[in-house]
C-alpha cells in the first residue's frame, strides 16, 4: 500500500496529478474464499481489513452490490461518542472511539476527525435529573462527560436560544465526541484491506445462499457462485429479507432515516448539539454547511408517516433553537434505510446456521460502532467464537431476554 507524504503530494502535484494510480483494485471473483463479506458499508470493509491484518486471513472477497460505502456508511452525520448508558455499551463504543483516534495514522488515510465535542440538552428539570443519573454512569465507565449549566451552554455555543418554547435547563458534553469525514473511512478501510490481498467486489448483489447440509457453503451472486467456508452479513438495513432467505427472522424494523445540509456559512458553531427532546442534532462541518439530522421517520409528529412531514419537524426544531439559522436555504437531502433492533443494541457474532455471521441492527448509530465493529468481527470469524466485547450482542440475548436497553442513550439518530 502506497503511503501518502508530502514528497508524494509535492511529486504529484508537479506531474498534473496524471501518476496517481487506483487506490485499490477491481477483481474479477474468483470460485471461491475463506471469508465473504456481504456489503462493502465500513463494517463489512473494516472487518475485511481486521481479518487480514491481525489474523492473517487474506483469503476474503468484500462483495457490494452498489459501489462502496454508498449505503448507509455515506449517509450519515459522521457523529461519533462513547456515552452510553449500560457497561457492555460503554466498553463496546469507547473502544471503537479509541480505535477512531488512531485510525488516520493507522490507515495513513486522512478520516479528518474532529473531537469538538457533543452536547445533550435538556429540556426540563425531569430531563436534566435523567441526564445527571447518565452522565454519573458514564463517569462509572471511567468515560468523560461533563454537567452544563444553561450560562455555560450560552457560552459554548452563542447562537443558541436557552428561552425556546421548551426551555433549556442545562446538558452534558462529552468532550471526546465529534465528527469525521464517513466517506474517508470507508475509502482508508478500503484500501488498506485491498493492499491486505482483500477482494473488494463492486457491482455484484449477492442474491442468495448455498448450503450444504446445515452448512453455508457460500452465496449465489448477480456475477455467479461463489463458494465460502465462512459468510458475514453486513448489509444494515437490508439484513432481514437476506436473513430470511435462510429462513433466519430477525428482530428489525428497517425504517428510512433522514439527514440535510443548508448552505454554506462562516464558522458559527464549534460543537455538535443534540436535542432528544425536540428530535434535532446539528454541526458544521469544516465545509460550512449545517449537517442536520432527526429521528428516523416512524418518530415524527405525524406517526407512521415520513418525507416531508419527517423534514420539517427536524427543521421546526432547529430553527426553535437557533432562530438565526432561519435564513439559510437548505441545498440537500437525503435518507439511508437503517435497521433497528427492539433495545437500540447491534446484533452481532455467530447465528444457528453454521458458517454464517450476523454484523446488523446498527439502526441510527452505526458509524461511530465502525473501527470496533470491525475489530470485533473478525475476531469472532476467525476464533468462531464471539469476541467479549460483543458478547452480549447476540442474537440469543432476544431469547434470553437479556437486552440491553439503549433507547434513550440513543436518543435521537446520530
Ligand atoms: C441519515 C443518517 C444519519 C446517520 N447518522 C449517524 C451518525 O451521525 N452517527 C452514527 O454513528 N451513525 C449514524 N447513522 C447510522 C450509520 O450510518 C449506520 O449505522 C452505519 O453506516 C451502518 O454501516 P454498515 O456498514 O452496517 O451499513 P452500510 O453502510 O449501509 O453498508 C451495507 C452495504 O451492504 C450493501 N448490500 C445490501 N444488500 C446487499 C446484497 N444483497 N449484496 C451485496 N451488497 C449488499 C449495501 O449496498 C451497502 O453498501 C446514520 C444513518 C443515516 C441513514
Amino acid at each position: 500500500m502506497k503511503k501518502y507524504s508530502f514528497l508524494s503530494l509535492l511529486g504529484g502535484a508537479m506531474t498534473g496529478h496524471r501518476r496517481w494510480r487506483p487506490v485499490w483494485r477491481n477483481p474479477e471473483p474468483r470460485p471461491a474464499y475463506d471469508v465473504v463479506i456481504v456489503g462493502a458499508g465500513g463494517h463489512g470493509l473494516a472487518t475485511a481489513y481486521y481479518l487480514a491484518r491481525k489474523h492473517g486471513i487474506r483469503n476474503v472477497a468484500v462483495l457490494e452490490k452498489g459501489w462502496l460505502g454508498g449505503g448507509n456508511t455515506g449517509r450519515n452525520t459522521q457523529v461519533s461518542r462513547s456515552n452510553y448508558f449500560w457497561p457492555q455499551s460503554a466498553a463496546f463504543y469507547e473502544h471503537a472511539l479509541k480505535l477512531y483516534e488512531g485510525l488516520g495514522e493507522e490507515l495513513g488515510f486522512n478520516i479528518m476527525l474532529s473531537q469538538r465535542g457533543i452536547l445533550t440538552l435538556a429540556h426540563s428539570r425531569q430531563e436534566l435529573e435523567s441526564l445527571r443519573r447518565w452522565a454519573n454512569a458514564i463517569q462509572v465507565n471511567r468515560i468523560d462527560s461533563e454537567l452544563m449549566t444553561p450560562a455555560q451552554i450560552k457560552k459554548r455555543v452563542p447562537l443558541i436560544n436557552l428561552g425556546a418554547r421548551y426551555p433549556i435547563h442545562g446538558g452534558f458534553i462529552q468532550h471526546r465526541g465529534g465528527i469525521s469525514r464517513h466517506d474517508a473511512v470507508a475509502w482508508g478501510y478500503a484500501r488498506a484491506a485491498d493492499g491486505l490481498g482483500v477482494d473488494i467486489i463492486q457491482q455484484c448483489e449477492v442474491t442468495d445462499f448455498m448450503q450444504d447440509g446445515g452448512r453455508l457453503a457460500g452465496v449465489h451472486t448477480t456475477r455467479g457462485a461463489i463458494g465460502a467456508d465462512r459468510v458475514v452479513l453486513s448489509v444494515a438495513g437490508h439484513s432481514s429479507v437476506m436473513a430470511a432467505k435462510l429462513g433466519l427472522r430477525l428482530p428489525i424494523s428497517s425504517m428510512a432515516l433522514q439527514a440535510m445540509v443548508s448552505e454554506p456559512i462562516k464558522p458559527c458553531l464549534d460543537t455538535t448539539v443534540l436535542s432528544s427532546s425536540v428530535h434535532m442534532y446539528v454541526s458544521q462541518s469544516v465545509r460550512g454547511e449545517l449537517v442536520i439530522g432527526g429521528g428516523a421517520d416512524v418518530y415524527t409528529s405525524y406517526a407512521q408517516r415520513g418525507g416531508l412531514p419527517a423534514m420539517h419537524d427536524t427543521v421546526t426544531a432547529l430553527v426553535e433553537l437557533f432562530p438565526a439559522f432561519s435564513r439559510l436555504r437548505l441545498m440537500r437531502q437525503w435518507a439511508g434505510i437503517v435497521d433497528i433492533t427492539p433495545d437500540t443494541t447491534p446484533i452481532m457474532g455467530k447465528t444457528p446456521i453454521e458458517g454464517l455471521y450476523l454484523n446488523c441492527g446498527w439502526g441510527t448509530g452505526g458509524y461511530k460502532a465502525i473501527p470496533a465493529g470491525g475489530d470485533t468481527m473478525a475476531y469472532t470469524v476467525a476464533h468462531d467464537e464471539p469476541h467479549p466485547l460483543i458478547r452480549a450482542f447476540g442474537l440469543d440475548r432476544f431469547e434470553r431476554g437479556a437486552l440491553i436497553d439503549e433507547g434513550a442513550a440513543a436518543g435521537v439518530a446520530h
